[in-house]
């Protein structure tokens, strides 16, 4: 499997909206009312029903769709040893959700995604991306009672994160995306965020690609370049592409992921639109190095509204790319 040699590759950053059946199935299953074994059997559903999705729309790098996980944070610290995950917590506003709490040595238990990354890569000949989340944001989003520090607690989930990225490459996986959408909530902290994340991309052959999710970027750069991977994936069309500014004055070295859907809308951009946000970015970045996706992952909104949406996105690009082939 290789990545496709092209420019404006089209993809998606993560998630996608649970099915009716599945999110019934998940609630029977917090109550016992089902077992593992018929909740993963309609996971696995919904996988195939996902990547088909993707496939029929005609993005050229797949994800899975995180059909088997509920919170990004939450997913991988049930499986870690030395985790445990907390009672309900408030978060901003009137949600509640369970945070991780680090309560002994960080250790790898053997792979954690391989196999949901082996399935959905076995039912298409596309690409499908490894997803993991980044030590750092782990490390932030999850309470601390056994290690001395923040700093301490980032490295050690650096460890087992690299085991777990290794473990994707292994199996296959051509481009890895490690999330960490805290970076950009404490940039006091940059640093450390590319210490932790530079242990787990140091080794790996893999494209490797972070999401930075929401944020202030603009405190954050340049100095964001320095985050050890390819791609940075940025939340563009919520913001209206205010970096660009800061691209003219500090160059963007890397690849893009560029967003040029805004997922907290419903309404579907028109192609035009898509088209003009992503010629926007011509004038600092070149075709080669932009990745065209959504500002984040789809799970917020309905199947029926991510169609529509992604169909203007794939058509925007093609169009893109004939116009740029025919004035070569
Ligand atoms: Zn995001």
């Amino acid at each position: 499997m290789n990545l496709p040699k092209t420019f404006l590759t089209t993809t998606t950053v993560g998630s996608f909206p649970k099915p009716d059946y599945l999110k019934k199935a998940r609630t029977q299953f917090s109550k016992k009312e089902i077992t593992r074994e018929e909740l993963e059997k309609l996971e696995k559903r919904a996988t195939q029903e996902i990547i088909q999705f993707q496939e029929k729309l005609g993005l050229d790098i797949l994800v899975d769709g995180e059909m088997y996980r509920g919170d990004m944070a939450t997913f991988f610290a049930e499986h870690l040893t030395g985790c445990k995950i907390s009672g309900l917590v408030r978060s901003y506003g009137n949600r509640y959700y369970r945070k991780p709490v680090v309560i002994g040595k960080l250790e790898w238990p053997g792979p954690i995604t391989v196999d949901w990354w082996k399935y959905a890569q076995s039912l298409t000949h596309k690409p499908v991306k490894g997803m993991l989340t980044g030590p750092y944001t782990m490390m932030d989003w999850s309470f601390n009672e056994y290690y001395s520090n923040r700093r301490d607690t980032a490295l050690a989930f650096s460890e087992v994160i690299a085991q777990e990225a290794l473990a994707l490459e292994k199996a296959g996986a051509v481009c890895i995306q490690i999330d960490e959408p805290a970076v950009s909530t404490k940039p006091e902290e940059l640093p450390l965020a590319i210490e932790a994340l530079s242990r787990v991309t140091q080794n790996l052959k893999a494209k490797t690609i972070s999401h930075m999710c929401y944020g202030e970027f603009a405190k954050l750069y340049p100095k964001l370049l320095d985050l050890p991977v390819q791609q940075l994936d940025l939340e563009m069309a919520n913001s209206d592409y205010d970096m660009i500014e800061l691209f003219k004055k500090f160059p963007f070295t890397k690849e893009i992921g560029l967003g040029v859907l805004d997922v907290h809308n419903h309404a579907a951009e028109p192609k035009e639109t898509i088209k003009k946000r992503i010629q926007t970015i011509f004038e600092v970045i070149p075709p080669e190095r932009i990745y065209v996706d959504p500002d984040c992952g789809l799970k917020t909104r309905t199947l029926e509204e991510s169609e529509t949406k992604l169909k203007n996105m794939v058509e925007a690009v093609k169009e893109l790319k004939k116009e740029l082939l025919t004035y070569a």
